[in-house]
């Protein structure tokens, strides 16, 4: 197993060996390494068992390190990032030759982000390189938001998790690129489209469901827990597959008819923010008891509820 701990200066020394570390984020937690390092950005891939042809989200400490990777950084995305970073917003932008091809994966963008959290801004302002990060869990399985997350799936692949408390937002980044100058975002997150098209109008949203190299964290079947799921009405998924061995994840209702332990409310106040929060914690609880279907509701589809059945959809997804 990793060693869990909050020791920046141990991080900061395994990362400049080239080795990866965990690291908390406000979004998800992230499997981290040298962006700039071609080995270690391929170990990244190696560790998640990731596909080389889905790219990494690069994590800077600032605007001005990231104007540092890219080569022009269009009038719209600095206003995005003077408003939101450090944030939940993840910034396509045409990359620098130095950044190695892996991490893009051979595209002419780069994704990058400042992430909103104390520890982590922290290390990546110590580091003299910025941190390729995606989301610190086997390829298509939940993402963690808590350190033992990280450890029940790769404590065998790395040496250290950086111990930053569970996420606060629980959700990725959105990701946003630009078109002829127009803002298009290519995956929903952590910030909501209302808030981007307050900053810079209306923007376009693509989001595919199939393999696609512009976006594969758009892979129909994402996020996705080891039992099987099914999305819908509660009370007609409840009658066709019983009460008995299913677990239930609702917005914020009480099922009588299920029992205590094999049910979740994601806010019981029906705040969309606590949602998006505990979604993937309560995937994984009830991916863990003995049932043999999980059976979940969509949430209202305003502000972070969209990212959030987004993610719903993705882990019913066949
Ligand atoms: P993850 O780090 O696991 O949240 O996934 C990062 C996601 O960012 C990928 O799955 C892509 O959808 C997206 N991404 C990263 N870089 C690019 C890029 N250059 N162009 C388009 N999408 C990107
Ligand atoms: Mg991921």
């Amino acid at each position: 197993m990793a060693e869990i701990g909050n020791n920046i200066a141990v991080a900061k020394q395994l990362l400049e060996q080239g080795a990866l570390v965990a690291i908390p984020t406000e979004t998800v937690y992230g499997l981290a390494g040298n962006a700039l390092n071609e080995s270690t950005v391929l170990e990244i891939f190696k560790v998640k068992n990731r596909p080389q042809f889905d790219p990494l989200i690069v994590h800077v400490a600032s605007l001005e390190s990231a104007k540092e990777l890219v080569d022009d950084f269009p009038e719209k995305a600095k206003k995005l990032a003077l408003q939101f970073w450090p944030g939940p917003l993840t910034l396509l932008l045409k990359k620098k030759s130095y950044i190695p091809d892996l991490a893009t994966s051979g595209l002419d963008t780069v994704a990058i982000r400042c992430p909103d959290h104390e520890l982590t801004l922290s290390l990546l302002q110590q580091l003299a390189f910025p941190l390729a990060a995606p989301s610190a869990n086997p390829f298509g399985y939940i993402s963690p938001t808590r350190p033992e997350h990280v450890n029940e799936q790769l404590g065998e692949k790395i040496k250290y998790i950086l111990d930053g408390g569970e996420c606060t937002v629980g959700i990725e980044s959105t990701i946003v690129g630009f078109e002829n100058d127009l803002p298009v975002v290519y995956r929903l997150g952590g910030l909501s489209i209302e808030k981007i098209e307050s900053v810079v109008g209306n923007v376009r949203v693509q989001l595919n469901t199939s393999s696609n190299p512009k976006a594969p964290g758009q892979l129909k079947s994402h996020y996705a827990p080891k039992k099987k799921m099914r999305l819908g009405n509660l009370t007609e998924l409840i009658r066709d597959y019983g009460t008995g061995r299913v677990g239930v994840l609702t917005f914020k209702t009480h099922l009588s008819q299920i029992s205590d332990r094999n049910q979740i409310a994601l806010s019981s106040k029906g705040n969309m923010e606590e949602a998006a929060q505990k979604l993937f914690a309560s995937l994984r609880t009830l991916d863990k008891l003995d049932i043999h279907i999980i059976l979940a509701e969509e949430v209202p589809d305003m502000g972070l509820g969209k990212a959030i059945n987004d993610r719903l959809r993705r882990a019913a997804a066949d």
